[in-house]
């Protein structure tokens, strides 16, 4: 026979009953002595950790991310270099729902990536779409505040959401594609990536490259749209979960292309659109795409709370050879996803296993939450401060060949406005150009969908960019809107105040045609 282990404390002590708690008499009351029982209902009392503010509802798995091309001229990351492969793990997700929420939700999907390079951990906190619904940290809250829950009613308000998108017209680029086929991806697998920001590569001859992250699906896009996911939904909760952990079990892992879009360091000035706005792509013809290599996902987690709950992604963690910009969305989240996860999982977050890096760290940080590296993490005991003179004695140094070239910028430091941009042409070219006319079609009426029974001022504010877009995108949107307005279910159910309908504002607010209540 196997040995059997013991079942012990925390503390270690054998526990020697699972099944009856300490009782005075056999029909008395516990006694608080039965500090098993106690450590136990503890335990479960903190099983949860804060849920992320954004992003609470995820799916991940391990994988290798592989270079096949020689992109030397730009970087030395040695995670970029030809032949290079290194461990990975992948979290998508969707933005607004918590955490119960129900996979197939329209949404924009989350595609978060670590790499374990010899360098460090190198992030990219990304999303399924290429831009993102306002170009300045100040908007950031406030935008979250919409697509989370009212106040009072506790439910999603489409009125809330549509009043900022209107009064924020940078973000018609991302409704548009959330509205789209692409904002209900048939699964993780179906969709493309994209580092969205704009990042920078970097040379040891201390040539900087402004660079687009792109990985492309090769599962193929597939979609459903807000019927079809109505259905599923009313079966399973979890369907990316299911085709995901699933396709990883049955060895059909999933890959994606992974591509870049360069400029050289002073195209940025002479370029016709800011190239550091986060609402706007790079277009193909004048940035084609560099094929880099591919990635890979064909290992699930062994324990979902441990390597997925516990991830902590951060755009602040980099590794010489790739940078930053002055994207100012990038710049921003380099502080807050990080503190996020200081807050979340504690000060030493990056000690926990999915977050280590693969070599022994050494710095001066000291103490706090989550110190569990104990012995001396400086490299040597009397060195708990730097600078000091232990170095020669295992003291851990700086190393200054990490060091980035200077970033090259001038200019007063003000409040620039941003509204000057223009919020259209790229969005007309989407409309246009790429989409047929059957995905118009849909587009129109997810949109038209997602605003029933908004205030007609807000609507009409829409309508106003949507305009200036195209005004057949005007036209269509108004058509459905009305459509689903004067449908028999909307009319039945509409809050006058909230406009709210029970079925739309618990799951799919964010585009779904409004139902009749059971
Ligand atoms: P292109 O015609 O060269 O590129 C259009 C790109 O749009 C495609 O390559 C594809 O990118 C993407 N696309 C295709 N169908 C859809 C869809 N239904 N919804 C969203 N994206 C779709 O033109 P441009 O590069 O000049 O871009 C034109 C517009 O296309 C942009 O304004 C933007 O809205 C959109 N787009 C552009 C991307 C870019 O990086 N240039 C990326 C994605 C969208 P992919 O290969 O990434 O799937």
């Amino acid at each position: 026979m196997a040995d059997r282990n013991t079942l012990r404390t925390s503390a270690g002590a054998p526990w020697p009953n699972n099944q009856d708690s300490l009782t005075a008499g056999e029909r008395g009351p516990l006694l608080l002595q039965d500090y098993q029982l106690i450590e136990k209902l503890a335990h479960q009392n903190r099983e949860r950790i804060p849920e992320r503010t954004v992003h609470a509802k995820g799916w991940g798995a391990h994988g290798k991310l592989v270079i096949t091309e020689d992109i030397s001229k730009y970087t030395k990351a040695k995670c970029l270099q030809k032949g290079v492969e290194t461990p990975m793990l992948a979290r998508f997700s969707t933005v607004a729902g918590e955490q119960g929420a129900a996979d197939h939700e329209r949404d924009v999907r989350g595609f978060a990536l670590k790499f374990y390079t010899e360098d460090g951990n190198w992030d990219m906190v990304g999303n399924n779409t290429p831009v993102f619904f306002v170009r300045d940290p100040y908007k950031f809250p406030d935008f979250i505040h919409t697509q989370k829950r009212h106040p009072k009613t506790n439910m999603r308000s489409p009125t809330a959401m549509f009043d900022f998108w209107s009064l924020s017209p940078e973000a018609l680029h991302q409704v548009t594609i959330l509205m789209s086929d692409r904002g209900l991806p048939q699964s993780p697998m179906h969709m493309n990536g994209y580092g969205s920001h704009t990042y920078s590569l970097w040379t040891d001859a201390g040539e900087r490259y402004w660079v687009k992250f792109h990985y492309k699906t090769q599962q193929g896009h597939d979609f459903f749209t807000n019927d079809e996911a109505e259905q599923i939904i009313g079966k399973t909760r979890e369907g990316y979960q299911e085709r995901l952990f699933n396709a990883i079990e049955d060895g059909q892992y999933p890959r994606w292309k992974f591509q870049i879009q360069v400029m050289a360091e002073t195209d940025a000035e002479t370029c016709d659109f800011n190239p550091f706005d986060l609402t706007k792509v790079w277009p193909h013809d004048q940035f084609p795409m560099i094929d880099v290599g591919y990635f890979e996902l064909n290992r699930n987690p062994d324990n979902y709370f441990a390597e997925i709950e516990n991830a902590a992604f951060s755009p602040s963690n980099i590794v010489p050879g790739i940078s930053f910009s002055p994207d100012r969305m990038l710049q921003a989240r380099v502080f807050s996803y990080a503190d996020a996860h200081r807050y979340r999982l504690g000060t030493h977050y990056e000690t926990i296993p999915v977050n280590r890096p693969v070599m022994e760290v050494h710095n001066y940080h000291k103490d706090g939450t989550m110190n569990v590296f104990g012995g001396v993490r400086t490299g040597n005991e009397n060195a708990y401060y730097e600078p000091n003179s232990y170095g020669d004695q295992g003291a851990a140094l700086e190393d200054r060949s990490a060091q980035e070239p200077p970033l090259k910028i001038s200019g007063d430091a003000a409040r620039y406005d941003h509204t000057r941009y223009d919020d259209y042409a790229q969005v007309r070219a989407l409309v246009t150009k790429v989409m047929n006319e059957e995905q118009r079609q849909r587009l129109y009426k997810n949109m038209g969908g997602a605003m029933a029974g908004i205030p007609s001022e807000i609507a009409e504010r829409w309508f106003g960019h949507l305009k200036q877009v195209d005004p057949a995108y005007e036209a269509g949107v108004r058509a459905a809107w009305n459509d689903a307005n004067a449908s028999a279910e909307y009319q039945a159910n509409s809050h006058p105040v909230t406009g709210n309908t029970p079925q739309q504002t618990e799951g799919n607010a964010a585009g779904d045609r409004p139902q009749a209540a059971e």
